[in-house]
This record gives C-alpha cells, structure tokens and sequence, in this order.
C-alpha cells in the first residue's frame, strides 16, 4: 500500500499533523509501537496558540470542556524575596492558556484521524527506513513493508527515525529528574499556576479543577533519593516547606511517578522527505511548561506549509519547515538553559542577582506583557 505522508507515533504532536494533512485530502497513515491510544493520566499546560490550532482541526472544542483555564503564573525564589506575575489581564485576554488531560486530547485526536479515514497500525514498530526510487520504504517490526512520498517521525525523545537518517543531535543531561504526581486538596484552588524555585530545583503546582492540582518537582539529582524514599505524608510537608506555607491540607490521589530531565535538539529537523518534529526534534526543561506546545507549533507549521504550497515539492515544503522551526526551538533552548542555571546556582552572589532580576521584571509591564506573548505563541 503506498501513502502520500506516514507518520510515525500516535502522540499529541503526530495525531495532530496526521490529522492537518488528511484533512487537506492527502492519503495518510501513522504507525504506532503501543497497543491502543496510550490514554495518558498526564496533564500539560496548552498555550493559546496550540489550542487555536487543535481547534483549526476541529478537536478542541471537546477537549476544551474538561480542561481548566489559567489566567496567571506566579513565579517566586523561596530563598529570597524576588517574584514575578505574570496575567491575562496584562495583555487584554481571560486567560493564558489550559490544563489538559493528555489522555482526553489524544482520544478526540484518535477520533477524529478514524473519522478521516487515515489507517492507524497499532502495536507496530519502525525498523528500518530506505530509499526506493526516490520514494521513502519503511519497514515494521512484523515484516510488512510500506510505500510513502513523505515520513513524518514524531516518535518521541528516543526517535527511531532520528537514529536511522542520522539526524545530527545536541544533548545533555539536566542532571535533575521531575517528580510528577496528582495531589487532591481540601481547598478551592484558583486559576493560578504557581512555581516556587527551591533548593532542591523548580516546583510547579498545576491547578486541574477546582479541587486538584498536578505537581511537577524537577529534583537535582543529588537530593533525588532523600526525596522518593519519604512517604507521602512527609513528602507533602517537605513540598509544603518548599512551596512556602501558601497551600495546605493537601493528600496524593495519584502514585509519584520520576522521569529523567534531558536537553535535545536536532541540527536540522528535515533530510530529502523526511522530517522530524516533537520530542523527536527537541526536548527542554519542563519547568516553562513549552514542549509539547513547541511541538504542536512544528506540526502546525508542516500543516501549512502543505497548504500553502500544493504544487511545491515535497523536499523543498519540509526544508521550509526546517528553516521556520529550528530557530524558534533553539532559542527556546537556550532560555530555559539560562533559566535552569540561573537558578540551580547557589552561589550567593547569583542568588542575589536573580532575586533583583525577578523584582526588576515584576516591575516592567512591557517586558512582562512580550514574554507573556512569546510564552503564548510559541
Ligand atoms: C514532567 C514533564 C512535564 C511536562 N509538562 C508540559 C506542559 O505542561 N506543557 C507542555 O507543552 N509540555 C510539557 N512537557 C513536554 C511534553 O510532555 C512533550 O513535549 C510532549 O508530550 C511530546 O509529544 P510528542 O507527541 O512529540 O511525543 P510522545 O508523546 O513521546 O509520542 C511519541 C509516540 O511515538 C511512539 N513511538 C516511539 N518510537 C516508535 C517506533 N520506533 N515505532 C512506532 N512508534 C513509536 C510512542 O509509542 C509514542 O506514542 C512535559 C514533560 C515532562 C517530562
């Protein structure tokens, strides 16, 4: 069976692009190594851009109903007295962005590629790639073997398609690891995402609804292990110390689950016509919360980019996507490092000066209101 674009992985970044380009009429199929729609727990913010896209693909209006608004993130360095808000209001608008169930999107997503006749290959895996007559072979771990004009790897960090075209790649570990874990509380929560810059590295607390919030605690590596061995009461009053006595009466409804924090990003995102996008493309820090937002953005570019140039070649619509893409990305990496360390750093000297930076920013309206919009439309 030939296909004009294949995608490989199922996640947010590949159902949507899949979902983009079968709209436009092109014959499309993704493959994906899980057996079903992996219906993640996951919750992640969706800045405003994105959720315009998902909603270009007509998918967002359902998910919109179970998500939570947010209208400010609130950022302060427990060892000191710097903060910084950042509001809707400051930029004319209700709210920044959502909190979305991972699960709820990638079911509308799955949906909606079924209603668009796009064939999905579950439980099959990417061995091999080559070149046939100019067209692009993929074989799958089964054996079967598949024809298309264009591949599209958003198959994740670990992406296959990354390794077997020999995308050139920058990496490092952030030598932290993100506790991450549903936390019920027996107050009302407002819409606020709040992260407290501890000693033991960023602590973001998610409002979901009204009564839970998602916790993201990216750990340094060295303090990992006192943290994970304590038990779910003593966490939570380690995490009530740390965050700075603003919640309380709170209890995990969910287990802790602990992911490794790597920087990645490829030199290049396309080769002939194949591309890269997503996590496969690039990785940052979550503590800005932008990863699957900057994937999103890279399928929404792929999305236009084929309709804005039906009778352009293929090699020369993904070079495009390249040149738009890889800018953007890398200089989404190079904040979140200067972010990362800025506030790893415990020299006194350091801690001094991002306490006054933050109290600087705090007071500048219109830097606040351009990161906001950069955060926004990433
Ligand atoms: C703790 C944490 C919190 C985060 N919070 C946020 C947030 O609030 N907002 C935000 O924007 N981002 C956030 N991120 C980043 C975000 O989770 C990722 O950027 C995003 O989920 C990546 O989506 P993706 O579709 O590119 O990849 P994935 O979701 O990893 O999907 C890849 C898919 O490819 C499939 N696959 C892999 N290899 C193969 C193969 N060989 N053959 C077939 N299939 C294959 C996999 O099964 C999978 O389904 C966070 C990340 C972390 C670690």
């Amino acid at each position: 069976m030939n296909y004009d674009v294949i995608i490989i992985g199922v996640g947010v970044v590949g159902s949507s692009v899949a979902l983009g380009l079968a709209q436009q009429g092109h014959k499309v199929a993704i493959v994906d190594k899980s057996p079903i729609p992996p219906n993640s727990p996951r919750h992640l913010s969706v800045n405003k851009k994105s959720s315009a896209f998902l909603d270009s693909l007509g998918v967002w209006e359902s998910v919109k109903s179970s998500s939570m608004p947010y209208s400010k993130i609130q950022a302060w360095d427990r060892e000191g007295t710097g903060k910084v808000e950042f509001s809707a209001k400051d930029i004319g608008e209700n709210n920044l962005g959502f909190i979305v169930r991972e699960g709820d999107l990638q079911d509308f997503l799955v949906a909606s590629l079924k209603q668009e006749r796009v064939d999905i290959f579950w439980s099959r895996e990417l061995v091999n790639i080559e070149d046939k007559k100019g067209l692009v072979e993929i074989s799958l771990d089964d054996g079967e073997k598949i024809i298309c004009s264009s591949l599209l790897g958003a198959d994740g960090i670990s992406s296959k398609v990354r390794e077997l075209c020999n995308f050139k790649i920058k990496s490092w570990s952030y030598d932290q690891q993100a506790i991450v874990g549903q936390i019920d509380s027996r107050e009302k929560l407002d819409n606020v995402i709040r992260q407290s810059f501890t000693k033991y590295g960023p602590l973001a607390l998610l409002p979901i609804n009204s009564k839970q919030m998602t916790m993201i605690w990216s750990v340094d590596n060295k303090n990992i292990q006192d943290l994970n061995e304590l038990e779910d009461d003593l966490f939570l009053e380690k995490l009530q110390q740390e965050f700075g006595g603003k919640i309380r009466e709170l209890k995990f409804s969910s287990k802790r689950f602990t992911f490794p924090l790597k920087h990645l990003t490829a030199m290049g995102f396309a080769k002939g016509r194949i591309a890269i996008l997503g996590d496969a493309a690039h990785h940052v820090h979550p503590l800005a919360g932008l990863g699957l937002n900057s994937g999103l953005g890279d399928a929404e570019s792929i999305v236009k980019l084929f309709d804005k140039y039906p009778a352009l070649k293929v090699e020369a619509i993904l070079k495009q996507y390249s040149n738009e893409r890889l800018p953007i990305n890398i200089g989404l990496a190079a904040a979140m490092e200067i972010f990362k360390r800025g506030f790893g750093n415990q020299n006194i000297w350091l801690k001094t000066l991002r306490n006054i930076t933050f109290k600087f920013v705090d007071n500048q309206q219109e830097i606040k209101n351009t990161f906001v919009k950069l955060a926004t439309t990433l």
